[in-house]
């Protein structure tokens, strides 16, 4: 078999939770572009999607491209507040000139709040229009992490994805 027919990627991300300013650095509270009415948000240079930013470290690791840091630095006043919906869009790009097509994406979001549940078909939805790709190629779970540790504390949010990519 052709080695370079399928190409497997993993990508991870952590942000931190924080109140909004003045009390602290937070954003509002953005997962794979779904707005969620919660207290704490993610402190980070862009939007702190950490969905899509897990997405786009798992296609540029399925190409063995860099990491989200490299090709977006988090020291770019550009991106400052970005919506990482651009981030993933440029991803999409990436895979398609290398001449892949995604198979599927498999994602864990560990978080102990919000419910993420009742927006889970939205969250997929977004992530497979903005690849297109279709809802059936996504799949996306939520996990608590049993009150333990900061995420289970709910002072950071993580997230892991994987990734499969065809040679079209
Ligand atoms: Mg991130």
């Amino acid at each position: 078999m052709n080695p370079h027919a399928l190409r497997i990627g993993h990508g991870y991300d952590l942000h931190r939770l924080e109140p909004p300013p003045p009390n602290g650095h937070g954003r509002p509270f953005v997962l794979a572009g779904v707005r969620f009415d919660h207290p704490v948000g993610p402190v980070g240079h862009s939007d702190g999607d950490a969905v899509y930013h897990a997405i786009v470290d798992a296609l540029m690791g399925a190409l063995g491209l860099p990491d989200i840091g490299q090709f977006f630095p988090d020291n770019d006043p550009k991106w400052d507040g970005q919506d990482s919906e651009v981030f993933l869009e440029a991803a999409r790009a990436r895979v398609a000139e290398a001449g892949y097509a995604v198979v599927n994406l498999d994602m864990t979001v560990i978080c102990e709040r919000p419910k993420l549940s009742p927006r889970k078909t939205e969250m997929m939805a977004n992530i497979a229009r903005v690849l297109g790709i279709e809802l059936g190629q996504v799949n996306l779970k939520g996990k608590t992490h049993e009150k333990v540790d900061a995420v289970g504390e709910g002072r950071a949010i993580e997230v892991h994805v994987v990734a499969l990519l065809a040679r079209e």
